[in-house]
């Protein structure tokens, strides 16, 4: 059987939300009346949530794959690795805390339709607290400004996938990355849609305010040199303006005599000085640090157990996961 659609979604500690979702998604999938396949991958959850996965499975076998993950991966991970083990023709990734709405997973469906390979979305009447709002609307400003990626809304991941934009992504060995910019530049024809935005139904976000500095960090040094440029442009520019003023003292020297006022401003340029140092070493290594864990190739992350119907053929040709941990997530 040809799956059409495979909705992949992340999930981490979403226990008390998780019926809502099933009981909005898989109505609103089955009204698309097309093979469809749904892959939950539970990254290390640590409330009840990979129980519930399991209840879900048991009640849709048809549908249902469930990938539990022995450890917190992250979200991006998370979607990783239903990429990889998905078999539908095209991709819908999706929040298991329906802020996104599945009712939407149609119209992205039927934009693919006119013949688009990508489909980002933006979220209309964005509900979330103003503090996200401001400080997504200025990531995204930097963003537009070093990288070529061009999305209205980064932080929606309600999105569609070709599946040859899925493969080109498996393909990519990336540790930090940001799926939908990593999509985006696969893309050849990409298209954007307003989407709807709810609250989130249950439980709390996951990400904290470091966690997001963090997102943001990879976001920007997984696609773009600039930040790095930026500071050895920078450095140049004030090499030469000390050059300047070097001869500007000496000469000075000459035809005034020394001079002992002013100490405390030469203070004040020193600290700035060595304040763009230091933002300098800080930005040197966020690059270092996602080097250093790209060359140890370890795993990406480390399937305990996936959930699916025995039948399901694509399954059999790959080694058990348990048995081959390391290949799971390295191949
Ligand atoms: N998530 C995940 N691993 C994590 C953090 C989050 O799989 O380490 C999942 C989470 O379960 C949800 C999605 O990623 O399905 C988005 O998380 P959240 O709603 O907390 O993010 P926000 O909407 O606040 O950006
Ligand atoms: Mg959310």
């Amino acid at each position: 059987m040809n799956i059409e659609l495979s909705v992949v979604i992340p999930v981490y500690n979403e226990e008390q939300g998780l019926a809502a979702l099933f009981a909005r998604l898989y109505p609103a999938l089955d009204r698309l009346d097309i093979a469809y396949e749904i892959v939950f991958v539970n990254d290390g959850s640590r409330d009840g949530s990979a129980a519930v996965l399991r209840e879900q499975f048991q009640r849709r076998p048809d549908v249902t794959r469930v990938i539990l993950f022995n450890g917190n991966f992250g979200q991006h991970m998370a979607i990783m690795a239903g990429f990889e083990q998905l078999r539908g023709r095209r991709v819908v990734t999706l929040d298991a805390d329906l802020q996104n709405p599945p009712e939407e997973i149609g119209r992205l469906l039927a934009k693919m339709d006119e013949g688009h390979d990508y489909v980002g979305t933006i979220r209309r009447m964005r509900r979330d607290s103003a503090f996200r709002r401001i400080a997504g609307k200025s990531m995204n400003l930097v963003r537009e400004r070093i990288t070529r990626i061009r999305m209205t809304d980064q932080g929606c991941m309600l999105r569609a996938y070709s599946r040859e934009i899925v493969e080109a992504i498996n393909s990519c060995r990336e540790i930090n990355t940001y799926i939908p910019a990593l999509a985006y530049t696969f893309a050849q024809y990409p298209v954007e849609i307003e989407v709807e935005h709810e609250e989130r139904a249950a439980g709390e976000s996951k990400y904290s305010l470091y966690q997001l500095i963090r997102l943001n960090f990879d976001l920007m040094t997984a696609f773009s040199l600039v930040p790095l440029q930026m500071y050895s442009l920078a450095g140049m520019l004030i090499s030469l303006m000390s050059i300047l003023f070097v001869g500007f003292l000496a000469v000075r020297r000459l035809l005034i005599g020394p001079e002992a006022e002013g100490v405390f401003t030469l203070f004040g340029i020193v600290f700035f000085l060595l304040g763009i140092a230091l933002f300098g070493i800080g930005l040197l290594g966020e690059y270092v640090g996602r080097i250093s864990q790209q060359v140890r190739e370890r795993p990406r992350y480390l399937i305990q157990a996936v959930l699916e119907r025995q039948d399901a053929a694509p399954a059999l040709l790959r080694p058990a996961p348990a048995a081959n941990e390391a290949e799971s997530g390295a191949a």
